[in-house]
């Protein structure tokens, strides 16, 4: 039986843009009568602002019951599942300094020495992969210290 589709957020491999789609995580021959165009559809993107085509990865099962899976090209995520983020230092207050590296310490875990080179080389992304409530806390609590911070979360 073929998944329902999902819809989903994909990253554009080409220019890193996001944009919703939607998704069939697997395809069967035997209950349906999929054509190629059909597949194509089903398991590619093609990105809104670059017009890149990406393959999602599906797993298709053929009449035999031989399946195989498409390798995926490009990042995505179901868009019912919680975006993960990356948390960039644009600038910071200079006379705050001690405050930002204070709570840059809590957040990251990171030395006294590694925290002030992160400030010497701003704009730096100094957390990947974080949740997105955790990073608006972290982005909250370095804003409130004097830094200005973005997020891109996917
Ligand atoms: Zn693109």
């Amino acid at each position: 039986m073929s998944s329902p589709p999902a819809e989903i957020t994909v990253e554009c491999p080409q220019c890193g843009q996001y944009y919703d789609a939607w998704y069939r995580p697997s395809l069967n021959f035997m209950l349906e009568d999929f054509d190629d165009e059909y597949i194509e559809r089903v398991s590619t993107s093609t990105c809104p602002y670059c017009g890149c085509k990406a393959s999602l990865g599906v797993l298709i099962v053929n009449k035999t019951g031989d399946f195989n899976f498409q390798l995926p090209q490009a990042n995505f995520r179901r868009k019912d599942e919680e975006a993960m983020c990356s948390i960039k230092i644009e600038s910071f207050d200079s006379s705050k300094r001690l405050d930002v590296m204070k709570v840059l310490r809590e957040i990251t875990g990171l030395g006294l020495m590694e925290v002030k080179s992160l400030l010497d080389n701003i704009p730096e992304i100094i957390m990947r992969d974080i949740e997105q409530r955790k990073a608006e806390l972290f982005k909250r609590d370095l804003e409130a210290a004097g830094a200005e911070i973005s997020l891109k979360c996917f």
